[in-house]
């Protein structure tokens, strides 16, 4: 659901068949986003070019990525700016190797260029505004090119497809979406949006005292696959476990996203759904994507974007995942440093499946604790809380004790108690409106000792308790 005054305020208020229809307007919108014309087609030409050799892969690349150069140049006054500075032309950047001639492009530089960054002459009817809070829990403000929308679902797609799931299949979405409203107490814990063949449960129900109805849901219905965050899924198949329950209608796959899998919600995962898991890697940012073949490898999708690595330390395997992004010229990201880290598999070593496009071996995004709300749910999402605390510089998520958090804040100059006060909010509208909130203002986030950051860390004994 978007996150509208209107669907804050009288959403939560409608019975359920009206909350259903919003969720089919919803759908019907979104759907005409996602799988309009273009999907059909971006989806036809992505099936063919999974079967290019190497040297096509190269071609197609280094075609896309001079001409995505040669436009940032021309057209988006930052990109030209900063590499006139440095003497760069775009004849000095004729394939992926050179690349590493253009700086770096942070998180921090995209939110103090956000009008630079986006291409002369663009209308608002072109771009698509977007919102999300990184792995560090600070606000990001950017925009995508309307037909990248397609483009990615369609590269989302094309993933599935590898597991016999078909567009149109029903399935089971776990999100971290209001759509049930937080204080509703008894079932239907699910909403339909029935436009994308899909039953949405959120985070926020999978308590104790509601799986039950859940389980029996999910067996009612013979869906496909799951799709959500691994967090969530992992918390669905955590808490139907220990109240002994069990999946007597199985998918066929369940299918991640968004977040780094660990290998205790796989093995938590595939026990309870007896399904397959297959993840694909992406950015909110829509500029870099990989996916899973049939034998559970990372392919770079490489019709989308470029992944690169940077180094982090000498010696350190994981490199630093940069994304330049082909599908959006409205606001285009080009070396992105999108604060994962992945391992790839030397350029010689191939892939059983027959892909020729780039392994990674292993991607490493955040590794969160949960925090239990007093309801019994255990949520490792925290995004929707600080999308727009743009005066938040970073935060940390503590919790030391059951019934409340702590959360750390490094503040902006521009901070104040209204931030406060709206953090305290949202964290009632999306996380549980019995969850103590407090604050600790800090110098500093530390670090754990192998520099990852945190952004939600649990005190409570044992590990997600
Ligand atoms: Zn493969």
């Amino acid at each position: 659901m978007s996150e509208s005054v209107l669907d804050e305020h009288i959403y939560p208020r409608l019975p359920v068949f009206l909350q259903n229809a919003a969720c089919w307007v919803y759908g019907k919108k979104e759907s005409r986003a996602r799988f309009g014309k273009l999907f059909d087609q971006y989806l036809r030409s992505l099936m063919d070019s999974e079967k290019w050799s190497a040297s096509e892969i190269e071609a197609y690349r280094d075609e896309k990525l001079r001409g995505l150069i040669r436009h940032a140049y021309d057209h988006v006054p930052y990109y030209r700016n900063r590499w006139k500075a440095l003497k760069i032309a775009p004849n000095d950047i004729r394939s992926r190797r050179d690349l590493e001639k253009l700086p770096i492009l942070t998180k921090e530089d995209v939110r103090q260029n956000l009008d630079q960054l986006l291409a002369d002459g663009v209308s608002p009817r072109d771009v698509i505004f977007k919102h999300t809070s990184g792995t560090t829990g600070k606000a990001l403000h950017f925009y995508v090119s309307r037909d990248s929308v397609a483009f990615q679902w369609a590269v989302w797609w094309r993933h599935r497809l590898r597991f016999g799931l078909q567009p149109g299949a029903w399935h089971a979405n776990f999100t971290g979406k209001r759509v049930v409203p937080l204080a509703q107490q008894s079932p239907p814990y699910w909403r339909w949006n029935r436009p994308m063949r899909q039953a949405l449960l959120n985070m926020h129900h999978l308590t104790p005292w509601k799986i039950g109805s859940v389980v029996e849901f999910l067996n009612a219905h013979s869906f496909e696959f799951y799709s959500g965050y691994p967090s969530i899924i992992h918390a669905l198949a955590l808490t139907a476990r220990e109240a002994g329950l069990k999946l007597t209608s199985r998918p066929r796959a369940v299918v991640t996203g968004a977040e780094n899998v660990l290998d205790f919600q796989r093995r938590d995962i595939a026990e309870f759904t007896g399904a397959l898991l297959t993840d694909q890697y992406g950015c909110s940012e829509g500029c870099g994507n990989a996916s899973h073949c049939p034998n559970l490898v990372y392919h770079e999708d490489f019709e989308f974007g470029i992944l690169e690595g940077a180094e982090r330390d000498p010696g350190d395997p994981a490199r630093s995942i940069l994304c330049t992004g082909f599908s959006s010229p409205a606001f285009p990201f080009i070396r992105y440093e999108v604060g994962d880290a992945g391992v790839w598999q030397g350029e010689a070593d191939g892939c059983s499946c027959g892909r020729q496009s780039r392994v990674l071996l292993r991607i490493e995004g955040r590794k969160d604790d949960y925090v239990i709300t007093p309801e019994g749910a255990r949520i490792m999402r925290f995004d929707y809380i600080f999308k727009d605390a743009l005066n938040v510089r970073e935060s940390q998520v503590v919790q030391r004790h059951l019934g409340g958090v702590v959360v750390r804040v490094l503040r902006r100059p521009a901070y104040s108690q209204k931030d406060e006060e709206q953090i305290r909010r949202q964290f009632q509208l999306w996380i549980s409106p019995a969850l103590a909130v407090d604050f600790e203002y800090v110098d500093e986030i530390e670090r754990e000792r192998n520099g990852k950051f945190r952004a939600v860390v649990s005190c409570l004994s044992p590990r997600a308790a």
